[in-house]
């Protein structure tokens, strides 16, 4: 049976990576990239040299149809996207429902490694005995009663966060969650790499203070 592996890749630090990664990604025949530009960067670090094919969340099911042609005729293939684990807030939880759906195509294999939401939580300090993961949260439409569940919930909850929202969420904690101990992890694994905790309002106070640290990319946990 074919194989289809979901690869790990790093979310920064170039270094993230895991030896079976690297032996899986040169192993394949095709590895299937979020953005072949962007995984270029380190297959060229780690002179692998496998084909590559764009696979996104806009893919037509012309391009499902070839990766199952391709499964069909017993080829093994990776899935990476562009940071992190593949189908955590990132394309390919579809094309794994899809392919384990039409039984003995593939096996489908993890090779596990670097995520942001994992990172996060690792150095955070905060309870991370029971957390949700929230993904982004929505722009609009539910916006406001995730808050307000935020406000109320007893676990760790979890989500990334642009950096063009980052400020508009931490007003939401402090409409409604004042008094919840939240830490922004900003840019991890990467040379500015910074985990600020506080109350929403301390945190919120801090970044508009040092208005550079308002970039990058962060991920965001409400004790
Ligand atoms: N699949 C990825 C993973 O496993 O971490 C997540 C992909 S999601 C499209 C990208 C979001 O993850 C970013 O907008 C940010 O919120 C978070 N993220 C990714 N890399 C990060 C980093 N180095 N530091 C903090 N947050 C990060």
């Amino acid at each position: 049976m074919s194989k289809f592996f979901v690869v790990a890749t790093p979310i920064g630090n170039m270094g993230d990576i895991t030896l079976r990664a690297i032996e899986t990604l040169k192993s394949v025949d095709l590895i299937l990239c979020e953005d072949t530009r962007e995984t270029k960067k380190i297959l060229d670090k780690y002179a692998i040299n496998t084909p590559t094919m764009s696979y996104h969340a806009q893919s037509k099911l012309s391009k499902v149809e070839k990766i199952f042609e391709l499964l069909e005729e017993g080829k093994n293939l990776a899935l990476v996207s562009d940071a992190g684990t593949p189908t955590i807030s990132d394309p390919g939880a579809m094309l794994v429902s899809k392919i384990l759906a039409r039984q003995d195509l593939a096996r489908v294999i993890p090779i596990p490694g670097p995520s942001a939401v994992i990172a996060a939580l690792s150095a955070s300090g905060l309870p991370t005995h029971e957390f949700t993961f929230l993904g982004f949260l929505p722009h609009k439409k539910g916006r406001e009663t995730l808050f307000k569940e935020i406000a109320v919930s007893e676990r760790t909850m979890v989500f990334y966060e642009s950096p063009h929202r980052i400020l508009k969420t931490l007003e939401s904690l402090i409409k409604f969650c004042p008094n919840k101990k939240v830490c922004i992890a900003r840019e991890l694994t990467k040379i500015y790499e910074e985990f600020k905790i506080g109350t929403p309002a301390e945190v919120l106070e801090y970044l508009t203070q040092n208005t550079e640290k308002q970039r990058g990319e962060f991920t965001v946990i409400v004790a």
